[in-house]
């Protein structure tokens, strides 16, 4: 079966403070090694099972920032995808891209590359949000940036938004939406944003620097946020994902309806599905580590486990249920061979019962209760 591909390029120009993806401020990086490492890491995997012989239904290069690599460096690495597996005609190619690192010549050159769909972090159109998240482009960038990529035939255009940021009102979010929508991508990502441990606005929260908005804000926040999206024909297919017809995000898909995927890249995690469960794999962390192991012997894992039956079945619920859709009830007994009901004893007749959950033409997925309890719902099956 077709399967995902994630190619993880970690340089960034600087680090921003909410980040706690594997990447690193870096102003200048090895690319025509990292390049030749990914390569290498791809050849080697084209030999083994169970990616041999198999086709290529998506690719997705993210970050760190991948625009800063050349459009040649990430050709080359679409052309050893075709010449060692083969890519689905019509596959989504992404590459994410900061606003402040592209131009007409890169979009250009990436799109005869053939990347065909651009995912720009915009995070927001107020530049003091923007200096508080520590970005090194503004709006007005964003703004020529996408406009940019319309007009070189870009059809599939992803905008980041951030939201519930320190400081930001509900004028500020909705003047964001509005202003994203403008733009006419098909597709508009708007997360919370988190403070996860290890990060610089972790540190400032701890030490009382940073106030977050608090829990009702963020609901209440997240709730204008469908709203509006809504409004302009964005319909939300995923927690923190909304789409005009035909705009989904096909590589994400594949993560959350709990499928394989292969992750090359310096940290990138991969999952082979084998029967219910299957193995999951994480590269080497630090860039220079996964270039010498990868130009070494084509592999460079730092760790793996493999997924039993019951992990992978809470983790189907857990990732599918991220979808507005959820999951249909024949799929979760096609793998798992017991009924979803029966698997997790008495937790979903509990969640049915609280509103939570809902089941309807043989799917289950969450309420509009639930939607608001996510990671708590998602804790009773993980
Ligand atoms: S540009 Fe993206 S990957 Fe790089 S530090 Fe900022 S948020 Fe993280």
């Amino acid at each position: 079966m077709a399967f995902s591909l994630y190619v993880h390029i970690p340089y960034c120009l600087s680090k921003c403070p909410y980040c706690d993806f594997n990447s690193y401020a870096a102003a200048v990086f090895p690319e025509q090694d990292y390049t030749r490492a990914l390569i290498a890491e791809l050849r080697r995997r084209a030999q083994e099972p169970p990616w041999a012989g198999e086709r290529i239904a998506t690719i997705f290069f993210g970050g760190g920032t991948p625009s800063l690599f050349a459009a040649c460096s990430i050709g080359e690495v679409i052309e050893a995808c075709e010449n060692l597996f083969g890519i689905e005609a019509g596959a989504k190619i992404t590459l994410e891209a900061n606003p402040g690192t592209i131009d007409l010549r890169k979009l250009l050159g990436l799109r005869r590359a053939g990347v065909n769909r651009i995912s720009f972090g915009a995070q927001s159109f107020k530049d003091e949000t923007l200096k508080f998240l520590g970005r090194i482009h503004d709006a007005e960038q964003t703004r020529r940036s996408v406009a940019t990529a319309l007009d070189v035939g870009f059809e599939h255009l992803n905008v980041d938004l951030i939201f519930a940021v320190p400081g930001q009102t509900f004028d500020d979010l909705v003047r964001d939406i509005d202003e994203a929508a403008a733009l006419n991508p098909d597709h508009i990502s708007c997360y919370n944003l988190t403070f996860e441990e290890g990060t610089a606005f972790y540190a400032a929260l701890k030490r009382g620097r940073i106030r977050p908005l608090g829990q009702r804000a963020e609901s209440l926040m997240y709730a204008l946020a469908r709203k509006r999206l809504a409004e302009y024909g964005y319909a939300m297919y995923e927690i923190s994902n909304y789409a005009r017809p035909g705009g989904q995000c096909r590589h994400n898909l594949a993560y959350w309806r709990a499928q394989s995927f292969l992750g090359v890249g310096a940290g990138a995690h991969s999952y082979a599905r084998r029967g219910p469960g299957g193995r999951r794999w994480w590269n080497e962390r630090a860039p220079t580590t996964y270039i010498k192991r990868a130009l070494n012997d084509g592999i460079a894992e730092s760790g793996g486990e493999s997924v039993d039956d019951r992990t992978a079945a809470g983790e189907f619920v857990f990732l599918n249920l991220r979808l507005n859709e959820g999951f249909a009830r024949a799929d979760f007994e096609h793998r798992f061979g017991r009924s979803f009901d029966g698997f997790f004893g008495a937790v979903p007749a509990r969640l049915f019962a609280d509103g939570l959950l809902m089941s309807e033409h043989g799917r289950v997925r969450l309420s509009e209760r639930g939607l608001e309890l996510a990671d708590a719902v998602a804790a009773e099956f993980v």
